[in-house]
């Protein structure tokens, strides 16, 4: 058993080491987990949603099984290659364990040549994401309509529209409904980048599509909303040197400074461009992806950000464990005021707006159920804390797939652009993948708009355009079959979502 099957091992047991925890409470604490207990003392903060726990764990279930099955069952197909009826045998135990079948063609030239297993593997991951895509409707029923996060609390709080950048690493892919526990809707954005270093023109671009439509009329209460960009860095307690981000050579600081150069770069940029003031908020977050705990830089009146002010989630679910909910979240109030006027040489000028601070609020509350959800559920710290994803995904987010360390996310137009961001997504799967003699599967996906005549052919076009580049860009893997792509596209107005576009279908054009 090699480090990644031992690891979907584990996954698949739904708990980490063994011994060091269980359902109702933390029988060996691991090293710096948000909440430390001692004996007899009960780990339930007064603000977390069980329920809503239950729900996402139940769904990290059922996402995770889908792709721990996949080595076994290939194991166990490989050793029925030379069986009379092994064509047969093999399409009924993947039905029966995978879901879906196995290309027929692989199959049939086992005999001869032996059974393409880089073919069948990257085959299985591509349909359990399609799996995930088609059923998500059904497995996100249960979690989708209690996050607390959704469009009525972002209007309340001023927002019509929130761009989020994370990092494109993969355990940052779960970030809207499990750490934030906001509600991936059509006015949240989700665009990752190495480093959550996002592009600043890109962005122009669309804060001005949204703000047409918002002066157009077609936004409900657009006269008194605003657009709001997130970045999102990370970092990593208990491995700082080696499991923070990558694309700032694990450097907390560096990854800080340089998420906010890029919001301050936007905000001076659309300024610039439509007048002082037209400039969207902004707010940075920093990410503890061993725990999901979170950091909130709090910015001033003037929406400034400073990376020495902030909140920090882990500190605030220690100091509120055993409140009520009402005192708790006097608690928490008091704690960001504090920051807020004691901010050393962090501080800013004067205090954030009420919108802001609400959020800023209804975030660090919301986040408290999500370091609860890894200490019922992962120990107190993940067991796997740095890669371990499934796949990469290239161009535009699925937005039906969410979930921590499934993929990495390089969010780009075309390859020469994204480059940084596919290249670091490619190292990950050489040590991931390629080690262990298994292709890197890369989803290449783009929305397209069906309002728009022609809007989905030249979707399909870019997606191939992409995968050409990719294959060509990563030669050396592509020759020897350790690279496999996939398309698909998604209508961002309507039904359709994350189809599979065949390759005969674009040769074809
Ligand atoms: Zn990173």
């Amino acid at each position: 058993m090699n480090t990644r099957q031992r690891m979907q091992a584990l996954r698949r047991s739904g708990v980490g080491p063994v011994g060091m925890a269980d359902a109702g409470g933390i029988a060996a604490v691991p090293e710096h987990p948000a909440c430390v207990i001692g004996s007899g003392q009960s780990c339930e903060h007064s603000l977390v949603d069980r329920e809503l726990n239950r729900e996402l764990f139940t769904y990290e279930q059922t996402v995770r099984g889908r792709f721990a099955r996949i080595v076994g069952v290939l194991k166990q197909i490989s050793a029925h290659q030379h069986d009379a009826t092994f064509a047969e045998r093999a399409q009924q135990l993947a039905l029966e364990q995978l879901g879906f079948e196995l290309p027929r063609e692989v199959l049939d030239d086992a005999w001869v040549s032996g059974l393409d297993l880089r073919a069948l593997h990257s085959h299985c991951i591509f349909n359990s994401l399609k799996l995930c895509v088609e059923r998500a409707s059904a497995e996100q029923a249960g979690w989708s309509q209690r996050l607390p996060i959704d469009s009525n609390l972002l209007h309340s709080c001023g927002y019509h529209t929130v761009d989020i950048s994370p990092c494109a690493d993969g355990r940052l892919q779960g970030i809207a409904p499990y750490v934030l526990r906001l509600l991936p809707a059509p006015n949240v954005r989700v665009k990752a980048y190495a480093g959550a270093l996002f592009d600043v023109d890109g962005d122009v671009a669309d804060w001005a599509q949204r703000e047409v439509e918002r002066l157009s009329g077609a936004m409900e209460d657009g006269d008194r909303l605003n657009y709001l960009k997130i970045a999102v860095y990370h970092l990593s307690s208990s491995n700082p040197g080696a499991q923070g981000c990558a694309a700032h050579g694990s450097n907390d600081r560096q990854a800080t400074e340089s998420a906010l150069s890029r919001l301050d770069e936007l905000r001076e940029a659309i300024d610039r461009s439509f007048g002082v003031g037209a400039a969207p908020d902004v707010l940075l977050i920093g990410v503890d992806t061993d725990l999901d705990a979170l950091r909130i830089h709090l910015p001033d009146a003037f929406g400034d950000v400073n990376p020495h002010r902030y909140i920090e989630t882990g500190k605030i679910y220690r100091e509120t464990l055993g409140l009520s909910a009402e005192a708790a979240r006097v608690r928490i109030a008091e704690m960001i005021a504090d920051v807020e006027s004691t901010g050393g040489w962090g501080q800013g000028q004067g205090q954030m707006r009420d919108g802001m601070r609400r959020l800023v609020s209804a975030l660090a509350e919301a986040n408290l159920s999500q370091i609860e959800y890894v200490i019922k559920h992962h120990t107190g710290r993940y067991a796997v804390i740095g890669h371990d994803e499934e796949c990469i995904v290239a161009g535009e987010a699925v937005r039906t797939l969410q979930l921590r360390n499934l993929f990495y996310f390089a969010h780009l137009d075309t390859v020469e652009e994204g480059a940084p961001d596919m290249d670091v997504g490619i190292k990950i799967f050489r040590n991931l993948n390629v080690a262990h003699g298994l292709p890197v599967p890369v989803l290449v996906h783009f929305e397209y708009d069906s309002r728009i005549p022609g809007s989905r052919q030249r979707a399909v076009d870019r997606a191939c355009r992409v995968r050409d580049a990719i294959v060509g860009r990563y030669a050396d893997l592509a020759k020897k079959g350790l690279l496999t792509c996939a398309m698909a596209v998604s209508d961002r107005n309507g039904d359709e979502c994350c189809d599979f576009v065949a390759d005969e279908a674009v040769a074809d054009h």
